[in-house]
């Protein structure tokens, strides 16, 4: 349910892992007609209930990272819901898991910050719209918040 944007692809063969950065506020669960993104206790937005979805990519627009993918196999929307089976009995997340160099970190923003020269940003601006999210992205020490725009994470695939 990961899945590699390139972050210049004309310039560089840099990737970067997108994973549901699980918002405070998800855009994906309100646009949804059928009710089917739920968001647990914990603010773990999941992935949709196959029994509610209807396929009908509402979500897949909204997403302001460019996370929820229509999977036409199975008619419905997939996304990472943070490995919620292992994530809620104290496991980390698999991707997190095998990650070789770190990219992905899954721990307490104080360990986070006690390993990297980077601070951890969790505050997005797209155009007027302000997004909190539960899961972090690093940046340079001076950055406050993160201004993005949007075309940039629609993936190329
Ligand atoms: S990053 Fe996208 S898919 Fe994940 S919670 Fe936010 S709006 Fe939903
Ligand atoms: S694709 Fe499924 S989960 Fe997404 S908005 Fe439509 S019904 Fe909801």
């Amino acid at each position: 349910m990961v899945h590699l944007e390139f972050v210049e692809r004309s310039s560089s063969p840099q990737t970067t892992p997108v994973v549901c950065m699980h918002c405070e506020d998800p855009a994906c669960a309100r646009v949804c007609p059928a009710d089917a993104i739920k968001v647990t206790a914990e603010g773990v937005v999941q992935s949709a209930l196959t029994e509610r979805c209807i396929g009908c990519s509402n979500c897949v627009l909204a997403c302001p990272f460019g996370v929820p993918k229509y999977v036409i196999a199975a008619d419905q929307m997939m996304k990472c819901d943070l490995c919620f089976d292992r994530t809620s009995v104290g496991k980390k997340p698999m991707c997190a898991t095998v990650c070789p160099s770190e990219a992905l970190f899954y721990g307490s923003r104080e360990e986070l910050m006690r390993r990297r020269r980077e601070k951890p940003i969790n505050d997005f601006v797209f155009g007027q719209k302000e997004v909190k999210t539960k899961v972090s992205l690093m940046v340079s020490s001076e950055t406050e918040r993160l201004e993005l725009d949007v075309a940039s994470f629609i993936s190329e695939e």
